[in-house]
């Protein structure tokens, strides 16, 4: 229905961004805020039809859709309150010592500033919030950058309505053109060029592992290399404490059973493993657990591609040996349905075989049973970077538990206790992200004004005038975050 982009087409795209550049990295924070907004408000304007389009292409229920779009919009306004503000951009100023001895010292001031267009890959699981006015197009418009997106061709008509309502926000507020621009293209080809174009700045992705390394390792090899900060697969690894266990087993097998099911399992965030030490509490958490998955009604996964990776990559978890399946749904399903189920396997041989340490992205965990507290400590060991780390323990278990937070610490972006990974709030304090492999860079998150972050570089003016500076870093801004005057620390 929607054409590939061609060669052209693309490098127009791109020209058009970066003319766009120039002129809106000038736009003042408020009259940003003022497009970003406007974005939310068109976007709210596209009413019931957009969500009856995303369910036809995404097979997502109507509730879970609108309440992405509300918070697709929210997230945008948050942004863009944190753009009128100002302080994000971190201005520091450090005035000169002209009788310094040896040398005197230069008037030096610094700032955030945009470093150009930005291409953007959404996910198919989120057809609103990680995709074509998502996360990372609000950052970088926040930040000061055009945005190109590659519509995920999961949701091509859902993509393009959203895109209809950014060029209709771009014409109200007044903005350049080529603020936004939107390509179609249903194989690698298209995303590969946008990659590889020397417009090109930095790149957005959310998606596999498998995608975002290929396009991180294209960005490497370019004549200039550029930053690919992509959010990928993890497998949220969940550690069950005893007393824990043996006091509340049964509820949060319940609780348990509805986030790795929710959606289908089809979240970044679900929880993949789930560690505890056997004994009574971990196998009453297990049956209870096998008994909710059991009643779990399957449903249509986004598309058959998921559907289809999904099984190949649960059939050679199940395959693997000493894996024992826990329980499955007993309800009937489909060729495109996912399979609510979990596995088991000791730790021994999970610290063993790499294989089980793959994300499966559906609804499907794996127990992961430790003889005792050493052998999960050296599960911790032998685990990668991941989004989150969940730990359930009263006050008792995590009074003994100090050292083991400490070295799950070391793994994830956000360490949750006594709840669920799936969820991901959308505030300033938010992470999402984490150690590779399951984020490019570590240091950074798609969600929340931080975000921002990855799309700018500090900028140093020394020796200017104030009055060729730009407004950030003239002396009376009151929202300079470090100042240096006369030699001393402080506000004047
Ligand atoms: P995907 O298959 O990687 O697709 C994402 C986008 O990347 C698509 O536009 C895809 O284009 C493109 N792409 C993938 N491989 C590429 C390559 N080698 N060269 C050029 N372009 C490439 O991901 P998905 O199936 O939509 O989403 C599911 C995955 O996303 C799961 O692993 C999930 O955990 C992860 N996810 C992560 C987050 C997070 O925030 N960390 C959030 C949501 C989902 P084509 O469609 O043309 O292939």
């Amino acid at each position: 229905m929607f054409q590939d982009a061609n060669t052209t087409q693309i490098d127009q795209a791109m020209q058009r961004a970066y003319a766009a550049f120039l002129q809106y990295r000038h736009t003042s924070g408020k009259d940003k805020a003022a497009f970003i907004r406007a974005v939310a408000d068109e976007i709210e304007a596209l009413g019931e039809a957009v969500i009856e389009v995303a369910m036809r292409e995404t097979h997502l229920p109507a509730a879970r859709l609108t309440g992405e779009r509300g918070r697709t919009c929210f997230q945008l306004r948050n942004i863009a309150d944190v753009v009128a503000e100002g302080s994000w951009i971190e201005a520091t100023i450090d005035t000169a010592l002209p009788e310094r001895q040896p040398l005197p010292k230069p008037d030096i001031r610094n700032m955030l500033v945009p470093i150009g267009p930005v291409v953007v890959f959404g996910a198919s699981n989120f057809p609103f919030a990680y995709s074509t006015a998502g996360v990372d197009p609000a950052a970088a418009w926040g930040a000061g950058c055009p945005v190109v997106v590659k519509a995920h061709p999961a949701h091509p008509e859902t993509s393009e309505m959203v895109a209809n309502a950014v060029k209709k926000a771009i014409t109200k507020t007044g903005m350049p053109e080529g603020l936004f621009e939107h390509v179609h293209g249903a194989g690698f080809e298209v995303g590969k060029a946008l990659v590889l174009h020397p417009k090109t700045a930095a790149v957005g992705f959310t998606g596999s592992f498998a995608g975002g390394k290929a396009l991180f390792d294209l960005a490497a090899q370019r004549p200039v290399p550029i930053p690919v900060f992509a959010e990928m697969g993890s497998t949220n690894p969940v550690f069950l404490l005893e007393d824990a266990l043996e006091k509340e087993a049964d509820k949060y097998a319940k609780l348990y059973a509805g986030s790795i099911t929710g959606s289908m399992g089809q979240f970044c965030t679900k929880p993949g493993l789930i560690i505890g030490i056997e004994g009574q509490g971990l196998d009453t958490f297990s049956n209870a657990l096998a008994a909710e998955i059991r009643q779990i009604q399957p449903a249509a996964m986004l598309h058959s591609g998921i559907a289809k990776a999904f099984r190949t990559k649960r059939t050679d978890v199940l395959t693997q040996e000493s894996v024992a399946v826990e329980a499955e749904t007993s309800l009937a399903y489909g060729e495109e349905d996912g399979i609510p189920s979990v596995a088991s396997v000791t730790a021994a041989q999970f610290v063993a075989n790499p294989a089980l340490h793959q994300e499966v992205f559906g609804p499907f965990s794996l127990i992961v049973k430790c003889k005792n507290a050493g052998e999960m400590q050296e599960v911790i060991d032998h685990l990668e970077g991941q989004l989150t780390c969940t730990v359930i323990g009263t006050e008792q278990d995590l009074s003994k538990a100090v050292d083991l937070l400490s070295s799950i610490s070391l793994l994830c972006g956000r360490l949750i206790l006594n709840g669920v990974p799936t969820g991901v709030e959308v505030c300033a304090a938010m992470q999402h992200g984490g150690p590779y492999p399951a984020s490019t860079d570590g240091r950074f998150g798609s969600v929340g004004p931080h975000a921002m972050k990855r799309f700018v570089r500090p900028l140093a003016f020394q020796n200017f005038p104030n009055h060729l500076l730009p407004d950030e870093l003239k002396a009376e801004n009151p929202l300079v975050i470090w100042r240096m005057v006369n030699g001393n620390w402080g506000k004047d």
